[in-house]
C-alpha cells in the first residue's frame, strides 16, 4: 500500500477523523443488519438509494484526495489510490486497474461484506457488495470529474454465492 490516510482522534469531543473527514465506525452486525432490512422493502429499490448515498459520502471525501492534477499526476496512481483507501477502511482488496477509460470490470478477492454476511446470515444467491458499487461509482465520478449518476456498476458475481471472486461491471450511462 503506497497511501495511508491519516488518522487523527479528537479525545475531549471523541471526533475521530480520516484525513480531516469525521468518520464513525459501525460492526458487520450493523452494516449487514442495514443491507438486510433495506433489501426486505418491496415497495422501492431501497438498495438502489443505498448505493447512491453511499456514492455521495464517498465522493465527498475523494473530492478532496483524489483529483488527478499534480499530486496525482494519472489515472492509473489516483486508481491505485482508491484501491489502497478501500483497503485501509477495512472493505477488502480490490482491483481497479482495468476501469482506466471509465468501464470495465473490477475484481474483489476480499469482502467485509461477505466475510460479514457470512458469519451473521450465510451463504445466498444474490450479492451482497452493494456499497462497494457506491465506492467505485464515486472514484470513477471523481477521477473523470464526472456525476456519479454518469456510471452504472453490477456486480455481477459475488463470493457470498461461491464465486472465486466478486466481479463488478462497470460501464457509462
Ligand atoms: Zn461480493
Amino acid at each position: 500500500m503506497d497511501y495511508i490516510p491519516k488518522i487523527r482522534f479528537e479525545a475531549d469531543k471523541n471526533l475521530l477523523y480520516m484525513d480531516d473527514i469525521p468518520i464513525s465506525l459501525h460492526c458487520h452486525y450493523f452494516n449487514c443488519g442495514l443491507i438486510n432490512a433495506i433489501e426486505a422493502i418491496d415497495y422501492f429499490d431501497g438498495i438502489d438509494i443505498y448505493i447512491h448515498e453511499a456514492a455521495k459520502c464517498f465522493y465527498e471525501y475523494f473530492k478532496r484526495i483524489l483529483v488527478v492534477d499534480d499530486e496525482i499526476s494519472s489515472i492509473e496512481k489516483a486508481l491505485k489510490r482508491a484501491e489502497d483507501i478501500y483497503r485501509f477502511m477495512g472493505y477488502g482488496r480490490i482491483d481497479l486497474s482495468k476501469l482506466i477509460t471509465g468501464e470495465g470490470i473490477a475484481t474483489s478477492d476480499s469482502s467485509y461484506f461477505v466475510v460479514g454476511w457470512l458469519a451473521i446470515y450465510g451463504k445466498r444467491d444474490k450479492p451482497v457488495c452493494h456499497l462497494t458499487r457506491g465506492f467505485i461509482k464515486a472514484v470513477l465520478a471523481t477521477i473523470f470529474k464526472k456525476d456519479i449518476r454518469d456510471f452504472n456498476v453490477i456486480e455481477i458475481q459475488c463470493m457470498i454465492s461461491n464465486a472465486q471472486n466478486c466481479k463488478f461491471k462497470v460501464s457509462r450511462i
